[in-house]
C-alpha cells in the first residue's frame, strides 16, 4: 500500500527532521522494511516544542477558541478518523502486526469513541465557588497545563494517540508526541487529519525518533510543562528523574503489569477458560493489563489446565491480513528474543510446558501461543512482564491465600476474578491492590472510566 506520511510533523507542515536522518519501520510480519520515516532529534524537539509553545501563547488563535469550539474540532478529528478507517487500520496492521480486523473493529472505533467522549468534556470543564470566611469571593478555575509531551509504546499506536490527545486538547494544552519508533505510521497520519480538521498550527506536533535521542530530550525540555507517558515502568522511572533534571514538570505514568486472574472453583470451566484465554492472548498478550499470572482453585485445576491448553492449541495464528487469524506476528526481534528468554526460563526452573513455547519460523516475528502449568510464584514467567503470547497458570487453596499472593508484586495495573459468588468478588475485588478489578470479564476499558496503576505500574489516571 502507498504510505503518504513519513515525515516529522511541526507547525501543521511535514518535514525532513534537521540532521537529515530516517530511520526504517519494518514489517514484523515479515522482518523487512516497509519504509523510511523521517528521524527526529534533539533540534526537531526543540522546534517542535517552540511550536507548540508558540500555540500555546496568550491570544493565540488556539487559545482564543472557546470550549465548545475546541469541542467541534476535536469531534471533526474523529469524523475524519472515522472516514479513513479502512486505511488507517491496514496502516496499523502493517506497522503494528496485529490483525486487520482487530484493527479494524477495535483499534480504529475505539480511538474515535475516545476521541468523542473528550469532545464532550471540552465545555464541562468546571471549577468551583468556596465559602472562605470576610467580605471576599473565592473560586477556582481550571487551567490547561500548558505545552505537554507525550511519549507512547507500540501495542495500541492510534489508540495511545488518541489517550493522549484528546483529554490534553480538550483541556486547551498544545502537544508534541514522541510515537514509538515500531510504530510511527497512524500516529503520522492523524496528524495529517489533524490539519485537515481544522487545528490551528503548532497545537499537534508529532516527531518520530527513538527514546534516548529524541524522547528523552522531550522530556527534559524546559519548556514542556508536562510528560504523559506510556511504556516500561524502566522508561517511567527516567521520566520521573528526568523532570527533576529539568523543570520539575508534571508526569504522568501508565506502566507495565503482572496482572492477577483468579478463578474460584464454583465458576463454568469452559466459560472461565475462554475469560482467561482472551485476557491473556488478545493483542498478541502485548497488553500492559495481559492477565499474566492465571490462579485457578485446586479442585478445577486440572480440567482447567486441560481446556486452557486446547483453546490455546486452537488459535489461528498467522498473517494478520489473512481473514480468522487471531494472533499476527509479535512487533519485533526484542520482543521475541524476551519472550523466548522468559519461557526457557520458565522450562528450566520447572514449570510444566502445556503448548507451544517456541518461534514459528524465521521470517516475520512469530510465537506459539503457550501455556505453563505447575507454574510457581518464585518463577520468573511468575513475576517478570513477557508481554508475549505464555500463560502462566497457578494453583490456589483459598481466598487469603490467594489475594496475598495476588498482591506479592511490584505491579498493580489490573486484575480479575470470574467466580459466581459475590461475596468472593467483592471480597478478592476490594483486597487487590490494582487500578482495575474485572468481575466475570477481562480487558473492558472504556472512555468513561479511569484507568492507571497501584504501585510501580504507574502515576496518575487516564480517561
Ligand atoms: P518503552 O518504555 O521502551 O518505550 C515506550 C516509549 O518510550 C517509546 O516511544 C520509546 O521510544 C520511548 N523511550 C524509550 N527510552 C526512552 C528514553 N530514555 N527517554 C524517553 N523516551 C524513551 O516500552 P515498549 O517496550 O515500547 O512498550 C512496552 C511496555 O509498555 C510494556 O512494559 C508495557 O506494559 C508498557 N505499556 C503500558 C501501558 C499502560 O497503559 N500502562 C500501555 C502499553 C504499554
Amino acid at each position: 500500500m502507498k504510505i503518504k506520511y513519513t515525515k516529522i510533523f511541526i507547525n501543521n507542515e511535514f518535514v525532513d527532521g534537521v540532521n537529515k536522518k530516517f530511520f526504517p519501520t519494518l514489517n514484523p510480519a515479515t522482518g523487512e522494511k516497509i519504509i523510511d520515516i523521517s528521524e527526529g532529534e534533539k533540534e526537531d524537539i526543540d522546534l517542535a516544542v517552540q511550536a507548540a509553545k508558540q500555540a500555546f501563547s496568550r491570544n493565540s488563535e488556539w487559545r482564543r477558541l472557546s470550549a465548545s469550539q475546541r469541542g467541534s474540532l476535536i469531534n471533526k478529528l474523529a469524523d475524519l478518523i472515522d472516514q479513513n478507517k479502512e486505511e488507517l487500520a491496514r496502516l496499523e496492521s502493517l506497522d503494528n502486526g496485529k490483525p486487520f480486523n482487530d484493527a479494524l473493529t477495535q483499534d480504529i472505533p475505539g480511538s474515535v469513541k475516545f476521541l468523542r467522549y473528550f469532545a464532550g468534556l471540552c465545555d464541562k470543564v468546571h471549577g468551583r465557588t468556596l465559602p472562605v470566611d470576610g467580605d471576599f469571593l473565592s473560586f477556582t478555575k481550571k487551567e490547561p497545563v500548558g505545552v505537554v509531551g507525550q511519549i507512547i509504546p507500540w501495542n495500541y499506536p492510534l489508540m495511545m494517540v488518541t489517550w493522549k490527545w484528546g483529554p490534553a486538547l480538550a483541556a486547551g494544552c498544545t502537544i508534541v508526541l514522541k510515537p514509538a519508533e515500531q510504530t510511527p505510521l497512524t500516529a503520522l497520519y492523524a496528524a495529517a487529519l489533524a490539519k485537515e480538521a481544522g487545528f490551528p498550527k503548532g497545537v499537534i506536533n508529532v516527531v518520530p525518533g527513538y527514546g534516548p535521542t529524541a524522547g528523552a530530550p522531550l522530556a527534559l525540555h524546559n519548556d514542556v510543562d508536562k510528560i504523559a507517558f506510556t511504556g516500561s515502568t524502566e522508561i517511567g522511572k527516567k521520566m520521573l528523574s528526568y523532570s527533576a533534571q529539568s523543570n520539575m514538570k508534571k508526569i504522568s505514568l501508565e506502566l507495565g503489569g503482572k496482572s492477577p486472574l483468579v478463578v474460584f472453583d464454583d465458576v463454568d470451566v469452559n466459560e472461565a477458560v475462554k475469560i482467561a484465554h482472551g485476557a491473556i492472548f488478545s493483542n498478541h498478550g502485548q497488553n500492559c493489563c495481559a492477565g499474566s499470572r492465571t490462579f485457578v482453585q485446586s479442585k478445577i485445576y486440572d480440567e482447567f489446565v486441560k481446556k486452557a491448553t486446547e483453546v490455546a492449541k486452537g488459535r489461528k495464528v498467522g498473517n494478520p491480513f489473512e481473514d480468522g487469524v487471531q494472533q499476527g506476528p509479535q512487533v519485533d526481534q526484542p520482543s521475541v528474543d524476551k519472550i523466548m528468554d522468559l519461557v526457557n526460563s520458565g522450562m528450566k526452573e520447572g514449570a510444566q510446558l502445556e503448548t507451544g513455547g517456541k518461534r514459528i519460523g524465521d521470517a516475520g516475528y512469530f510465537v506459539e501461543p503457550t501455556v505453563f502449568s505447575n507454574v510457581k510464584d518464585h518463577m520468573r514467567i511468575a513475576k517478570e512482564e513477557i508481554f508475549g503470547p505464555v500463560q502462566s497458570i497457578l494453583k490456589f487453596e483459598t481466598m487469603e491465600e490467594v489475594i496475598q499472593r495476588a498482591n506479592d508484586t511490584t505491579y498493580g495495573l489490573a486484575a480479575g476474578v470470574i467466580t459466581n459468588d459475590i461475596n468472593r468478588a467483592l471480597e478478592f475485588s476490594q483486597a487487590v491492590r490494582a487500578g482495575t478489578v474485572w468481575v466475570n470479564t477481562y480487558n473492558v476499558v472504556q472512555c468513561q472510566t479511569p484507568f492507571g496503576g497501584f504501585k510501580m505500574s504507574g502515576l496518575g489516571r487516564e480517561l
